[in-house]
């Protein structure tokens, strides 16, 4: 076995084995060492069945006394139930869906369980807890054990004993930090690290483990931005007139009046795109600020001096949104011209002329006819060559890497012209923190909302307010109101359960939909949307609810980025408990777009006391930027890669709070970039630089 060694060649990788660790990214022994956990269950505490105490997470070892499996109608499926007992008492065990323990596990046998302590009928119990047999050293219980962010299909115990295994290859991973860097700043040695993030002995080993690669996310990041930098100072753009009279125009002819700070954000950027010196501006504003008016006019800006803009979206449905918008704000604009280019779809639109036919579009955009291209990655894929392409927008700017800028940056500028860069977010940063960790970024900030929008009433309803809340719902519908019902997607570590329960995303939210469409809600009309929707699919429930055709849209979190409908005034959150706070603020955010009192409510049915505070939390906090740092503030060294939730998939190990380690790695790097500017001496930092800018492509 080596680092290249391809995972199906591993003994004990089967076929369908493999397929699925292919969709979680594993091909290779080595892919597999860098495939991190994103928590730990602490296991470590191992106590006798005497010792036991309702709510401790904690592991037991003893003798297996009985095993007996049985069907329940009920709960619809199989229950083992399993007797364990040690020197000093005996513990009940019940295990649901999951008929091979009663083929594995053996009367007489020595196992450790590990699990929550719960109260039962005949004093305390274990419910599906972990369970391993005494041999060697134990790698699922009695320790800090990894949960990886996993997928239907593999365990938590599949993936930690692959993991083990391929570890054994550790010693062939180059270290590419360099040495001098590392030894300065007391960074541990990868091999030691890399053990210590999946099997970390203690927690303080963890943490060393942890610094180790914070610093060289931070270190990669800075390196990254510096050199751009350094690049960049050669890098020349379209200098764009500023054309007041037709923004002037435009402004006044808007159904709303702009607030301040979007008309302050405005000037910003045209005021930048005046210069021939590239743009780099993060336009950052709550959800419902009103972000996309403001990059409408950078564009007509632009377009009206003869240029092109392109403006990239995350999703399907949001390309399909921002081309409507645009369309309906440029529709008296002479001249204008607006496309739509996404793999499902391509669209025309200038005001006056009929619309062209679909294999038209990509023409029109190299010919400069097409003024403003709104598309998804599929712009950046379908070699679309721009002929002046002088701004471009990048929508909720996390979702797109690096690389995709580049590659919509080079197109049709052979002499070194790049576009003016506007990203735009929901999700704030502290302006001096974004500095330090993203170089020399411009930010404009949208603080107030537009005026005339009531504050959404936010409210976390108990099992017991659950009926009274449907009854609310509907006499909202009743005077014409629609609604959002959101369902979560099942976190990544719980795969080892759902797998079990045969939980998946398409089948959670089809029967929520079946039960809210038949009992609940059975005069309304309910309609769906999922991410295993065909993109047609998905664009015709979106314009439908859009249309007012449907009173209630049960979703997954693709409604999260951006769906702009003001007549929706409700947002129901099921499972709420398993969305960040961040996320929670995104999906409250797609209500009180109008003048409407909206609300949002929470469903939670079975939480934790911190699960409980961290929502009060969120239906205490209207403020996105506020919930942001709590969300950062309250993640403990267990869980510091909630990335996914943060808004920051970029740091995974770092967080904005270790402001101390950022100002070191920021001057680390800029040293080394002074003396080392082409890294040549370092092959394995160039190769390790190339993969992060692979990781950001989707
Ligand atoms: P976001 O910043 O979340 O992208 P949008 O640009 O989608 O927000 O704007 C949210 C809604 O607010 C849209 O329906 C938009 O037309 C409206 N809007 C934007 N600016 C104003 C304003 N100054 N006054 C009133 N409504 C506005
Ligand atoms: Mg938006």
């Amino acid at each position: 076995m080596h680092l290249d060694t391809r995972v199906q060649e591993l003994p004990t990788v089967k076929k369908i084995l493999n397929t699925h660790l292919k969709t979680l990214g594993i091909e290779t022994v080595k892919d597999l060492i860098f495939y991190f956990p994103f928590r730990y269950e602490d296991y470590s505490r191992v106590v006798s069945i005497k010792e036991l105490r309702v709510g401790e997470t904690v592991s037991v070892r003893g003798t297996i006394t009985l095993v007996a499996q049985r069907r329940s109608w009920k709960r619809r499926g199989m229950i083992t139930e399993i007797l364990l007992n040690d020197a000093t008492g005996r513990l009940k065990i019940t295990c649901f869906n999951q008929p091979y323990l009663s083929k594995i596990l053996t009367q007489g046998q020595e196992v450790m369980v590990a699990g929550i302590v719960r109260a039962g009928p005949l004093g305390v119990q274990m419910t599906n807890p972990t369970i391993e047999k005494i041999q060697g050293e134990l790698t699922h219980t009695a320790r800090l054990v990894p949960i990886y962010p996993t997928t239907a299909g593999i365990t938590q115990h599949n993936l930690r004993f692959l993991i083990k295994k391929a570890l054994a290859c550790v010693s062939e991973v180059r270290d590419w930090l360099p040495f001098d860097i590392a030894d300065a700043n007391k960074v541990p040695q990868l091999h030691a690290s890399l053990h210590a993030i999946h099997f970390p002995d203690t927690s303080a080993h963890f943490e060393l483990a942890r610094y180790r690669f914070a610093f060289e996310e931070l270190f990669l990041i800075q390196l990254r931005s510096g050199l751009r930098r350094r690049a960049a100072t050669e890098d020349r753009a379209h200098a764009i007139f500023f054309d007041q009279n037709t923004i002037k125009d435009f402004v006044a002819r808007l159904p709303f009046e702009l607030t301040k700070d979007q008309r302050v954000a405005a000037w910003d950027i045209v005021r930048d795109m005046a210069n021939a010196t590239p743009m780099n501006r993060l336009l950052q504003g709550d959800v419902g600020s009103g972000k996309t008016v403001v990059g409408a006019m950078a564009c007509l800006d632009a377009a009206v001096n003869g240029f092109q803009a392109a403006w990239l979206a995350p999703t399907e449905i949001l390309a399909r949104q921002h081309f409507q918008t645009l369309r309906e704000l440029y529709k008296v604009q002479h001249g204008m011209t607006v496309a739509l280019l996404t793999s499902a779809a391509q669209e025309y639109y200038q005001e006056g002329v009929r619309p062209v036919k679909k294999n038209e579009v990509c023409a029109l955009i190299e010919k400069g006819q097409a003024r403003v291209v709104v598309g998804t990655h599929a712009l950046l894929q379908k070699s679309v060559a721009f002929k002046n392409l002088a701004l471009l927008i990048v929508d909720e700017q996390h979702r797109f890497g690096v690389r995709q800028r580049h590659a919509l940056e080079k197109q049709g500028h052979p002499r070194g012209i790049v576009p003016h860069f506007l990203s735009m977010t929901a999700t704030p940063i502290p302006r001096s923190l974004a500095l330090t960790v993203y170089g020399d970024l411009a930010i404009s900030s949208i603080k107030t909302l537009p005026t005339g929008r009531k504050p959404i009433v936010s409210r976390l309803v108990p099992p017991g307010k659950r009926e009274a809340a449907y009854q609310f719902i509907k006499e909202h519908i009743r005077a014409g109101r629609q609604v959002y019902i959101v369902c979560p997607l099942i976190e990544p570590g719980l795969g080892e359960q759902t797998a079990a329960f045969g939980y998946n995303e398409r089948k959670a939210v089809m029967e929520e939909y079946k039960r809210l469409h038949d009992q609940v809600f059975p005069d309304a009309r309910v309609g769906l949307l999922h991410g295993k929707l065909k993109s047609i699919e998905k664009e015709r429930v979106r314009r439908e609810f859009t249309e007012g055709r449907y009173d209630i849209l049960v979703s997954t979190t693709v409604v999260e980025v951006g769906i702009d409908v003001p007549n929706a005034s409700i947002m129901v959150i099921e499972g709420a408990e398993h969305f960040g706070l961040a996320q929670l603020h995104q999906l409250r955010g797609r209500v009180g777009r109008s003048s409407h009192q909206s609300f949002c409510f929470l469903f939670a049915d079975e939480v934790s006391e911190k699960a409980r505070e961290r929502l009060e939390f969120f239906v205490h906090t209207v403020d996105g930027f506020k919930l942001a740092e709590q969300d950062l503030a309250w993640r403990g060294p267990g869980d510091v890669y909630g990335t996914m939730q943060s808004g920051f998939p970029e740091l995974k190990f770092a967080s904005f709070s270790d402001t101390q380690l950022i100002a070191t790695v920021r001057t680390a790097a800029e040293e080394f970039i002074k003396k080392t500017p082409d890294l040549r001496a370092y092959p394995e930092l160039r190769a390790r630089l190339a993969d992060a800018e692979e990781a950001h492509f989707e």
